[in-house]
């Protein structure tokens, strides 16, 4: 613990997000730079938990709520920015997770909600640390393609580039083997690419920098290979399978769930992942020139569900322009506090 007295000197102070009536007007990042004083602040506010329920999934009795995941190893990489050794707190975030500059801009941080200090104070600001840490380790150079010295001649076949494929094949290939990760869209990603937009998660910058350090350490990947029966122009999975010695399914979910209402099948009414997904393919491929995708600008629009998914079409429809914007949801709003 670098600063026995942090959390009680300090508020939390969040990163803030660029200004709302500027980054309207892009489909760039909403985040800010980051500034190294003010986390190193933020994370002297840690406590060191003998039991830090930030980093725990599984066993947290505070409330229902659980940790992180993937057990990220929160106090300790606090500890080190706090001291200014951010070199270290990057080799300490890698031990666990392989994505960092993904979860550090999109994950829910279930660790802040269960963080102890959230008990009487505000949680300390560990999604924020998360992220300068890995764009940090970039910046300077610390990120580089890491090969496994040896290969165990075992070949491994993953169908679907998502967060769960893309996590499995480095897992593998620094274990050794040899991964062939086949996809279906134009892109390596999953929802990654074309769920989250833009603004939350850059695609050139960033999905594609982690792809591509991924493709140095050895990883092949085939984009516009459908995996199925062979027929209709998918790759047969039987000649996958009879090819590698195994085959991992990280297909992902892709069925949306359909409102069977009058009215569902007049003209204007879309599932969000066909609004989502054209939006950044068009961008990607034109910078919304080419008219490939669906334009709100204008357009009255409704937006049913306000999760993340909502929230993207709600951000979406306002960088269109839209004339007005609606959002329906089933819970009631959250405190304004
Ligand atoms: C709009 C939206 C916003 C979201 N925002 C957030 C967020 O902010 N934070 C968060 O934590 N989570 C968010 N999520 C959830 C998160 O994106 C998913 O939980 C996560 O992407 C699931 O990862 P996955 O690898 O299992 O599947 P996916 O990301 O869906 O990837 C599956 C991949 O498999 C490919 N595929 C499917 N079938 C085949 C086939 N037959 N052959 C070849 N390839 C195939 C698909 O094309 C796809 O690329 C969001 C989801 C959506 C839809
Ligand atoms: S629960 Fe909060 S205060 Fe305790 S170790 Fe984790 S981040 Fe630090």
């Amino acid at each position: 613990m670098g600063k026995v007295t942090g959390f009680k000197e300090h508020d939390r102070l969040s990163a803030p997000y660029r200004d709302p009536l500027e980054r309207l007007t892009d489909f760039d990042e909403i985040y800010t730079d980051h500034d190294s004083d003010r986390l190193a602040t933020q994370a002297s506010r840690c406590m060191d938990c003998g039991v830090p329920f930030c980093q725990s999934p599984d066993i947290n009795p505070l409330n229902a709520r659980s940790g992180c995941p993937i057990h990220n190893l929160i106090p300790e990489w606090n500890d080190l920015v706090y001291t200014g050794q951010w070199e270290d707190a990057l080799h300490r975030l890698h031990k666990t997770n392989n994505f960092p500059e993904f979860t550090g801009r999109v994950c829910p941080a279930p660790c802040e909600g269960s963080c102890v200090l959230g008990i009487n104070s505000p949680a300390v600001t560990i999604k924020n640390i998360e992220m300068a840490i890995i764009d940090r380790g970039f910046l300077e150079g610390w990120v580089k393609p890491n090969p496994p010295s040896s290969r165990t001649q075992k070949h491994v076949a993953i169908v679907g580039s998502g967060p769960a494929g893309l996590a499995a094949a480095a897992q593998l290939n620094s274990a050794g083997h040899q991964i062939t990760v086949y996809e279906r869209e134009d892109r390596i990603g999953g929802l990654l690419m074309y769920g989250i937009p833009n603004m939350k998660l850059d695609k050139k910058e960033v999905v594609n920098r982690r792809v591509e350090l991924l493709r140095q350490e050895g990883i092949e990947f085939i984009v516009n290979a459908d995996v199925g029966d062979g027929t209709n122009g998918t790759v047969a999975v039987s000649d996958i399978a009879s090819q590698t010695d195994a085959l991992l399914l990280t297909t992902g979910a892709t069925v949306p769930r359909d409102l069977k209402i009058p009215g569902r099948e007049l003209n204007g009414v879309h599932f969000a992942m066909d609004y989502l997904t054209a939006n950044t393919k068009s961008l990607l491929n034109s910078d919304l020139q080419d008219n490939q995708y669906i334009n709100a600008e204008g357009k009255d629009v409704i937006v049913i569900g306000g999760g993340d998914t909502g929230t993207d079409c709600l951000g979406t429809s306002l960088r269109h322009r839209c004339n007005s914007l609606t959002n329906f949801e089933l819970f009631p709003s959250p405190p304004s506090k």
